[in-house]
């Protein structure tokens, strides 16, 4: 293409992007009925010849943007869902143009040395070993699938058996401990790990989803422990400082889903929730929830690089022993340079950026505690970060499913200890006084039209 074309192409595609992300303080958070039902204008028979690019960006802009559920914006609460600071989206289209594959240094220097330093400024501000390794993967559920593949790999050497090599059949046992509250992605890892998900051990958990330090115990012999970092409900997190000690007294292997909530560390207000987690052994945490960079980014960190690396290694005539990259820390080979976005989405913001990212979440769940309490309407959580979840009494399914409707934010609906309950969770950069003003107006409005 030439250099006219191709400039005209991605300064029309800029003109989208701008024009999409100005529409998002306007528009309804859900896309219409006929928003969707136009998505079928996608679908046609594959032309027999070429498209000029421009039209291909003319289309899915036309169509595929009002397609879109508005997560980009400040008043999406549903599920745990950040979104992307402007430096993490323009530092994304820029890696789009460079292509690289950063499975292996030679492939791409610049996705190794970005990968590095932002894994770095990673363990400093969740305040994790220093010594720890690093690596990028597609989100938390494969970095609890990596951590627990490494804890797999450690106690089973312990035990004189090499996992990678023979398997699991005849293998010493692994017990495996979880909470009650367990994440489904840790048993989901679990499962593809030949640990299996129902054969775990549950411990009870308090009525924050907490589990109960009281009830923690462990024998000699292998044992994984898992404990989490933000529960997706109430966003508790277990007493990690009670619990890794004994842990790791045993010989336990110890790891964090700390998806969202490890990220109260970066704070000095919250960071006393985390307090301990620097004493176990892999930890993972999402990149696209809370720290806003594109989908799909999240990291496994292990305080024994070594480890790490001897989990996921490979052999191949074409990659000699050692050929150094960054898909020695991780389950895949090829892949993108997912390092970029987040090292511009912490260079832009700096330390107290995060901070204050973190920071300005938790007080605007804080006041919608508030002001729904206010209004009338219990709170079933503390709210120690940036979840809420509020009953509505006994219309709150009928609620949230309205609240959705009416477009003005989106939050999703959970089961809390038996009751409904709407799950307010604030993990946008973009949330602001105005919208958490607004989303309140309109929620309320609501819950009051329909009981
Ligand atoms: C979101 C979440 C996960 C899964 O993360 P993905 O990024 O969706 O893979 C795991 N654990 C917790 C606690 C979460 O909140």
């Amino acid at each position: 293409m030439n250099k006219t074309l191709l400039s005209k192409l991605l300064q029309a595609t800029t003109g989208h992007m701008v024009d999409y992300l100005n529409g998002l303080k306007t528009r309804p958070v859900f896309p219409s009925q006929d928003q969707i039902s136009a998505l079928e204008g996608f679908d046609f028979d594959l032309p027999l010849g070429t498209t000029e690019p421009a039209e291909v960006m003319d289309l899915l802009h036309q169509l595929g943007s009002p397609g879109t559920v508005a997560t980009a914006g400040g008043r999406y609460f549903g599920f745990v869902i950040g979104s992307t600071l402007p430096a993490a989206l323009a530092a994304h289209c820029l890696a789009g143009a460079w292509d690289q594959c950063a499975g292996l240094q030679v492939l791409s220097p610049v996705g190794e040395k970005l990968e590095s330093v932002a894994g770095q400024w990673l363990k400093e501000l969740l305040r994790l070993p220093n010594e720890s390794g690093v690596g990028f993967v597609t989100g938390a559920t494969m970095g609890n699938f990596t951590g627990l593949a490494t804890a797999r790999h450690a106690l089973l050497k312990q035990e004189g058996w090499n996992v990678e090599a023979q398997g699991l059949f005849g293998a010493p046992e692994i017990k495996v401990i979880v909470g009650e509250q367990v994440h489904v992605s840790v048993l989901k890892a679990l499962s593809l790990l030949g640990l299996g998900s129902k054969r775990v051990v549950r411990l009870p958990v308090d009525d924050q989803g907490r589990i109960r330090a009281d009830t923690f115990e462990v024998d000699d012999g292998p044992t994984i422990v898992c404990l989490q970092a933000g529960n997706v409900d109430t966003g508790a997190i277990d007493p990690l400082d009670q619990i890794i000690p004994i842990a790791k007294e045993k010989g336990a292997w110890v790891h964090i889903d700390g998806a969202f909530g490890l990220w109260a560390a970066a704070s000095s207000k919250f960071n006393h929730l985390v307090e301990g987690a620097r004493l176990a052994d892999s930890w993972s945490v999402d990149l696209h929830k809370w720290l806003n960079v594109p989908y799909d980014n999240g990291v496994v960190i292990c305080r024994y690089p070594e480890l790490l690396k001897a989990a996921m290694s490979v052999n191949a005539a074409y990659l000699p022993d050692g050929t150094p990259g960054p898909y020695q820390f991780t389950p895949g080979l090829s892949r993108r340079a997912r390092g970029v976005e987040a090292y511009a989405a912490l260079y832009s913001l700096g330390k107290s950026g995060v901070t204050h990212l973190i920071e300005e979440c938790c007080r605007h769940a804080n006041t919608m505690s508030k002001i729904l309490q206010e209004a009338g309407y219990e709170v079933l959580n503390d709210v120690v970060l940036n979840q809420v979840l509020v009953d509505f009494g006994e219309r709150t399914d009928e609620i949230i499913q309205a609240i959705q409707q009416d477009g003005t934010c989106w939050a999703s609906g959970t089961k809390w200890q038996g009751k409904s309950a709407m799950r307010i969770s604030v993990s946008s950069w973009a949330t602001t006084d105005e919208d958490v003003q607004k989303s309140l107006e309109a929620m309320i409005r609501v819950a009051r039209e329909i009981s």
